[in-house]
Formats: structure tokens, sequence, C-alpha cells
């Protein structure tokens, strides 16, 4: 089942927040929460959390990457429940500790706060504000829920080089938030391999080989069963055909990176309706994109083929 609404998805997981930027909670002895959205956000959780938890407070808050939309509402979220414990990888915890970096969170959670209207949210005061990670965790790290329920990270680098996916192996539930492809509301998938193809690549190839029925993804929806398995099959069948697509488009333009953007962004974000990514952030995501896709076709260049080099805009 493909789930697009806030409310119970699996039996104790919860999607909280909106859709569109929802974080996670799995009710057990020890709660635990993954990621934390944007900071415009946290009283929506907040509110949410305590609808289902009643006095108990989350132990856990798991933090897949360090963009601003999944970390935007730590520090409020840790304010109202002071004994939860900041989980994230040792890389995402050194890029919150850079001033420059919580600059350009903190930029990026005001401007978003502009969708408070499209998300039907208040916008309120809720600015983000720095904070400090309690445990980083790496690859096979685990963290007790309950005695019957262990939350396993994995290092699943590729949309960004700090990324830990988090599995509960116990209920075959998978938070992969972006190291899987993200659906748009139409349901196209958007293969987000910002830092390295290849590596994004594996790391889906990786999440593939899980046994699993509740996906939880970064944004839009969520799916369970039949549905799960299928983004993630998905998501690889996605990754090779927008690869292949880049590869033609920047044949065809002579390798001049801003005509390949404008052609791939007049299908994947212009005119497209429902809820979008902000256009800065997409254009420059998708610059990322397309330059990871040329690095590679490069790399593996056969010596008879001409060399293609990117051109930016003068
Ligand atoms: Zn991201």
């Amino acid at each position: 089942m493909i789930v697009d609404q806030i409310g119970e998805i699996a039996h104790g997981v919860h999607m909280l927040g909106h859709p569109a930027v929802p974080v996670f909670l799995v009710e057990g002895d020890r709660p635990a929460l993954f990621d934390a959205g944007l900071a415009f956000l946290g009283p929506v959780y907040a509110r949410q959390i305590q609808r289902i938890l009643g006095d108990r407070h989350p132990a856990w808050c798991f933090l897949t990457h360090s963009h601003f939309d999944h970390c935007g509402a730590v520090a409020y979220l840790k304010d109202r429940f002071p004994q939860m414990k900041i989980v994230a990888s040792k890389r995402a915890a050194d890029v919150f500790e850079r001033p420059n970096a919580i600059s350009l969170i903190s930029d990026l959670n005001q401007f978003a706060a502009g969708m408070a209207v499209d998300l039907g949210v208040d916008p309120g005061d809720t600015n983000f504000e720095p904070f400090r990670v309690d445990v980083t965790a790496g690859e096979g790290d685990c963290f007790e829920i309950s005695p019957d329920l262990t939350v396993k990270a994995m290092e699943t680098p590729g949309h960004t080089r700090d990324f830990l996916s988090y599995t509960i192996p116990q209920c075959k539930l998978l938070v992969s938030s972006e190291a899987l492809g993200t659906p748009d509301e139409t349901g196209y998938i958007v293969t987000d391999c910002l830092v390295d193809y290849d590596i994004h690549y594996q790391s889906m190839e990786r999440l593939n080989t899980l046994d699993v029925e509740t996906l939880c993804l970064g944004h839009i929806y969520a799916c369970t069963g039949s549905d799960a398995r299928h983004h993630m099959t998905e998501s690889l069948l996605q990754s090779r055909r927008f690869y292949k697509m880049a590869v033609q488009f920047l044949t065809e333009e002579n390798g001049y990176i801003p005509a390949v953007m404008k052609r791939i962004k007049s299908f994947e974000w212009d005119g497209k309706h429902g809820l979008r990514q902000p256009e800065p952030a997409y254009v420059l995501n998708l610059e990322a994109r397309v330059n990871t896709v040329l690095r590679k076709w490069q790399a593996s260049r056969e010596p008879d083929q001409p060399t293609i080099y990117a051109k930016t805009a003068t």
C-alpha cells in the first residue's frame, strides 16, 4: 500500500508532520523518532508525538543525513524531550559543528517556512537552532527500542556522504529516506545521486537485499507490502534510466550542462502539479546529479568514444 496520509502506517509505526516532510515514530519501551524534518513543523511533530506517547518521551532521534529538511526541528524536539538522544553518523555530526553549514541549514529552513501555507500549517515562529549529536553511529551499530525491537544502522552514502539508513529487522522496517529514489506526487521517482552515481547505486543495491515490509521514504509517501518492494526495485531501474537519459542529453548538447539541466527540468519540475521541492534547491541538486553522471560516463568511456567536457554557463 502507498501511504500518503499522516497516521499509523504499520503496527506501532507512525508517519508524523506532513507527508511532504515526514518524520517517523516507532513505539516501544524506548520509542524512536527517525529524522526531524523542517524547523517550522517542530510544534506539529511534538503535538503528534505527545498524542501517541502521552507522558512518555521518545528515547532516540535517528538522523539519516545532514540536509536541512531532515534535521530542521532537532533542537526544538530536544528542548521538548530532553532525555531524547540524537543519533547520526560521525560525518553528519561533524557537519552540524561547522558554522557555515549551520548558517546554510538555518537559511534554508527560513526559506522553507514559506511552504507552510501550501502544507496547510501555521508557520509559527520556530526557527532552526544548532544542536549537538549525542551518539555517533556507523555500519552495524544497534540500538534497542524494546527487547524484541532493535534499530540497526547501515551506511548508505551516495545522496550525501554522511548517510545512514536504519532497519528494524524484527518488523521488516526500513528507513531509507533519500538513500532510495524519492517520489514526487505523480509517482515519478527522482534519482538523487548527489555525490556519486555508482556509490548511490551500490547503496540502493544493498538496501534491495533486505526483506522489507514497511518502507519509510524521505518525502511524499511511505509504502508497505508489495508497494515497498516495488519502490525499491523501481529505484534501481529509474536510476539506470536517468543515467542513460542524462548521457544521451550530454552527448546531444556537447556537454553543455545548463542545456541538459533545462531538458531534464522540463519534465521533472516545470509544470508539475502538487508539492515540489523549492526551485533553487531542485536546480542545485539537478546540477549535482548531472555532474555525477558526467563523471561516471567520462570514467567508463571507450577509447574510440569522443570525450565530452562539461561546459557551464559563462
Ligand atoms: Zn537529502
